[in-house]
């Protein structure tokens, strides 16, 4: 008898799985409680704040026309985001959550003669899509928890089709300087696209913040991923976008479901956009929660990696434990053996008392050591 396995494409079986933040109905269950809101969740960088309220009350108007398909090519968010970023609608395309457009990414670039040059504690999405299509990682060590551009130009192959950058990175929460990003973009081979991803730009001072987006509008091989997921806090309607030149654009259109996006996400998406009000008081959010955190480390005697985005590496001996431990006091953050980081935890800036009552239970976690 043949197993499904069997049947099996034989690299299927070899890839590794992802391990999503744990969701707080399932915790609930595992700790037998009835009231979802004594667990708080600082696992996967969602906004504290929720989603904009000005998104709530367009998807409770939109609910009504779903029966309807949704317009496969969004033009009214396209064109929205074209105007927004200071680019053309050829040159942006939206997906279901940026992690679709890496997707679509490796559909066009990837295959088992190339390989993709990722730094070692990057996203793991990007080793997941490379293997995905059967392309060869290239992983080159971080420094200081930073990318190091200079080596990863260095590794860069014949065979090398993909370059991809976490800007800011996640989970290191740590982003290279703009200089160091152009000289990068301005030595790299002709033959390779770099991804710059950049799902937490938002939340970055300005004056840190490497402009992009510049580059598409030079023409460079440069795609830009942004999301809905993050700053906009609308993770749970799955809404990102590239911004990249009009030919890398209608390659990645070429292998895109014509309904990838939800009529539900594509509204909600364009009432965020006009909420620059919520979009302010989540980074407000977002700087003082990084200090109340990092303050709270110190008292602790902790070893953080000081972070530009929502959420911060924490170094606490043995993250899987510590992890499982605030679990049992109903808080929920990231374990970072999956990243080659096992000494970490990896926690999301959440609203004031969230961030108290972290820092609460990680003191009484340690202190059972
Ligand atoms: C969260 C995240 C994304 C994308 O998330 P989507 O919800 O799929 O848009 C992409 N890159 C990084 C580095 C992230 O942390």
């Amino acid at each position: 008898m043949k197993t499904f396995a069997d049947l099996a494409n034989e690299w299927v079986s070899r890839l590794q799985v992802y391990e999503p933040g744990l969701p707080i109905e399932e915790l609930a269950r595992e700790l037998g409680l009835r009231d979802v809101r004594r667990i708080i969740k600082l696992a996967s960088n969602e906004n504290p704040l929720g989603p904009s309220p000005a998104a709530v009350r367009a998807m409770r108007r939109a609910a009504a026309q779903m029966h309807r398909y949704p317009d496969g090519g969004a033009f009214y968010l396209v064109r929205a985001l074209a105007r927004k970023l200071s680019v053309t609608p050829n040159q942006v395309i939206v997906g279901c959550g940026s992690n679709e457009i890496l997707e679509l990414i490796g559909h066009v670039f990837l295959d088992a003669g190339s390989s993709a040059v990722m730094a070692d504690h990057a996203f793991v999405v990007y080793r997941m899509v490379t293997e995905m299509f059967r392309a060869r990682p290239i992983v080159v060590p971080m420094r200081n928890f930073t990318h190091d551009l200079e080596a990863m130009r260095r590794a860069i192959a014949a065979d090398t089709r993909v370059v991809f950058i976490g800007n800011p990175n996640n989970p290191t929460g740590t982003m290279v300087t703009p200089a160091e990003l152009d000289r990068f973009v301005g030595a790299v081979p002709e033959h390779v696209v770099t991804v710059l991803d950049e799902a937490y730009v938002e939340l970055v001072p300005p004056g840190l913040r490497p402009e992009a987006l510049r580059y598409v509008r030079e023409g460079r091989k440069v795609l830009v991923l942004r999301t809905f997921s993050k700053t906009y806090g609308l993770a749970g309607v799955r809404l990102g976008y590239g911004v990249a030149p009009g030919e890398a654009i209608a390659l990645l259109q070429r292998v895109r479901q014509p309904f990838n996006t939800t009529a539900m996400a594509q509204a909600a998406a364009l009432a965020a956009l006009t909420d620059a009000a919520h979009v302010r008081r989540t980074r407000r959010v977002v700087r003082d929660g990084l200090r109340c955190l990092e303050a709270g480390c110190r008292r602790l005697g902790l070893e953080f990696v000081p972070s530009v985005a929502n959420f911060m590496l924490i170094k606490v001996g043995d993250g899987r434990r510590v992890f499982e431990a605030l679990c049992r006091r109903g808080v929920i953050v990231r374990p970072m053996d999956g990243y080659g980081l096992p000494e970490y935890v990896r926690v999301t800036v959440g609203t004031p008392r969230e961030n108290r009552r972290f820092l609460a239970a990680l003191a009484e976690v340690l202190d059972t050591a």
